[in-house]
């Protein structure tokens, strides 16, 4: 392809990009995004590989398709819950792919200057840091691995002496002429690793979802980093692309959870000041609790003017997000104001509750963020909190202990008649009891999401009509 061909493509798949956040930004234009983005990325690769040689476009066309259908099969069969686990695994592959580019750029020697080995030095510095840190994100995604941060004592001296030792050899690196600097190299892609581990090991569950969004700022950075090295501009961009989208998500994520980015990045800086985590809380928590069945929710949600939804993480469990639109159009049928609350942590993902409550067709205009609804909750008659718990905790509020204190909640407790659907007295993602189930207004119904939410709709569908008889 020629080289003003090419430039014209890769302009065009950048706009294509940008076309392509712009439209992910909102539920209403998501499908149009990701189209422009798929457009977009098949432009990028086909360029790519026109104007790669005869020799190059073989293997990278074989490892197209090998990938394409790796991705392609676990697309189709991936859990939606997984989803987070698989997203931070992504990730991982960026970094081991800019720290496996960054290597075979340096021992090819294609180019030579201290600009270019600077390149190849923050290239592998990022990508392993970005390796590290994301396998780590993944398994304690997962949950092979305890979601508890891990605090060690001059955990930030450690940090710096880290940052301070690749800073040391990367100078030694740009002194080298050959490949002399690959054992610098090699001896900071280990440090790199350990300190992508370490950070992310710092960083207690309910802040993961911050985690998650830096990991893919980190991965956008690494690829525009490599797209420096390669002398690719279409890299250089769409890295700069996601770095950035991945940085402002980070920084919006932590206003809504009042967390300052600074203290995320350096692993939970300052956030233990000499106090030990929050007791872990696997074990059921204790106290009174007033417990409901579906006959007596289903006649509190039947004489309801206004009824408000919290989902959570267990709604995707349960996969109860069709029975909830259900009984979401039955309520609206009968007059009731029904609406959506969605805390901006909820669930595994950013989105994650509208990702959900979009493919189940629920109606854009009742979904609201938690901001727009708080003020309204107390006077709403019935709150359903199906499969949530962190994010409707009043310990973030009032226990300063708490590893989510001051993170701002959904206060379901100043409505009159809280429903809270969950299995049992558990405590949620970041192991933390909630005093919510105490609460006067608060009454518990035990059960799957999914089975509670098939009685509620099968009972209100054997109603009579609103008004009938009356
Ligand atoms: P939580 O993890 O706090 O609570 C989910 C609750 O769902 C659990 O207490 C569980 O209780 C219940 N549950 C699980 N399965 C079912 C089921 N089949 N039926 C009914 N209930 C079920 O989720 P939230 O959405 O309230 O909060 C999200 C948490 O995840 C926050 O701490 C957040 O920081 C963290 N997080 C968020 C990310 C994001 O990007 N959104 C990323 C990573 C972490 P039980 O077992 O008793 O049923």
């Amino acid at each position: 392809m020629e080289t003003g061909l090419r430039t014209a493509a890769y302009i065009a798949a950048t706009i294509l990009f940008i076309l392509s956040l712009r439209g992910l930004s909102s539920q209403v234009t998501a499908r149009k995004g990701n189209i422009y983005g798929m457009l977009g990325m098949g432009i990028a690769i086909i360029a790519t590989l026109t104007c790669s040689g005869l020799d190059a476009f073989v293997p990278i066309l074989i490892a197209l398709v090998v990938g394409g259908a790796i991705g392609a099969r676990m697309a189709q069969t991936v859990a939606m819950t997984a989803m987070p686990q698989l997203v931070a695994l992504l990730h991982s592959f960026v970094g081991l792919a800019a720290v496996l580019v960054g290597f075979a750029t340096y021992l090819a020697q294609t180019k030579t200057g201290s600009v270019f080995e600077i390149e190849i030095f923050v290239d592998v510095f990022i990508g392993a840091i970005t390796l590290t840190g994301s396998i780590l994100a993944y398994l304690k995604l997962k949950g092979s691995v305890s979601g508890r941060p891990l605090l060690l004592p001059g955990r930030h001296l450690l940090n710096l002496v880290l940052v301070t030792s690749a800073v040391g050899l990367g100078y030694l690196f740009v002194q080298g002429t050959g490949t002399e600097g690959l054992w610098q190299l090699i001896a900071m892609s280990l440090i790199a690793c350990v300190l992508g581990a370490h950070l992310v090991a710092a960083i207690g569950g309910a802040d993961m979802p911050v985690v998650v969004s830096m990991l893919n700022s980190y991965s956008g950075w690494t690829a525009s980093a490599a797209g420096f090295m390669l002398g690719n501009d279409l890299l250089i961009v769409t890295g700069a692309l996601v770095g950035s989208s991945g940085a402002i998500l980070s920084i919006i994520m932590c206003r809504a959870m009042n967390r300052s980015i600074w203290n995320v990045i350096f692993g939970g800086f300052g956030s233990d000041s000499g106090k030990s985590p929050a007791p872990s809380t696997d074990a059921a928590p204790e106290g009174d609790i007033q417990e409901t069945q579906v006959d007596e929710v289903v006649e509190r949600l039947a004489a309801a003017k206004s009824v408000v939804i919290v989902p959570g993480y267990g709604m995707a469990v349960a996969r109860a997000q069709h029975k909830v639109h259900e009984m979401t159009e039955i309520l609206r049928d009968r007059g009731a104001n029904v609406r959506f609350a969605i805390h901006p942590v909820a669930g595994r993902l950013p989105g994650h509750m509208n990702v959900l409550l979009a493919e189940a067709n629920v109606p854009y205009d009742i979904v609201l963020e938690m901001d727009e609804i708080n003020d309204d909750l107390p006077d709403t008659d019935v709150v359903l909190v199906i499969g949530a718990n962190d994010i409707v905790n009043p310990g973030a509020e009032t226990d300063e202990s708490s590893p989510i204190y001051g993170m701002p909640v959904l206060q379901v407790w100043e409505s009159r008649f809280v429903v809270i659907m969950k299995r049992s007295r558990a405590t949620g993602y970041a192991g933390v009891d909630n005093p919510l189930f105490y609460r006067d207004s608060a009454h518990m119904l035990f059960g799957d999401a999914g089975t509670s939410m098939d009685g509620i709709v099968a009972e209100l569908r054997a109603m009579a009509p609103a008004g009938a008889g009356a």
